[in-house]
């Protein structure tokens, strides 16, 4: 039985040889892993960052539950949705004093009256 023919390391300048389907030796198949595991910790981060966005609107659309819109109109209707009055895109940021409670139709109409014809 002839036996797996052996490959150099994928790691830059490694001389072992490997058997492994990862390419890497085994010294390196760990550093390569370490690698990975920090890549992956930065996704979390931006999923916590997420998660903060998610409790401002919460807390945002608890106190303030009727779309700030309709309520200028005399109108109570319940807010599905926080609105940032200066998009983040633009400079805006989460803190209350940029956000508005609103509900979907007067949303779509602030993003409408928004797009340049
Ligand atoms: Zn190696
Ligand atoms: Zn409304
Ligand atoms: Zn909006």
């Amino acid at each position: 039985m002839p036996t797996k023919p052996k490959r150099p390391c994928r790691y830059g300048g490694c001389p072992n040889l490997t058997d492994s389907k990862t390419g890497y030796c085994e010294e390196h198949r760990s550093l390569m892993q370490r690698h990975y595991e920090h890549f992956a910790r930065g996704y979390n981060q931006h999923e916590r960052y997420g998660g903060s966005w998610k409790k401002i609107r919460d807390r945002y659309i608890s106190a303030h539950p009727l779309c700030e819109m309709c309520l200028g109109l005399g109108r109570a209707t319940v807010a599905t949705l926080v609105h940032h009055v200066k998009p983040l895109s633009d400079g805006g940021t989460n803190d209350e004093s940029n956000l508005k409670s609103l509900c979907v139709s007067c949303h779509e109409k602030i993003h409408k009256r928004k797009k340049p014809s």
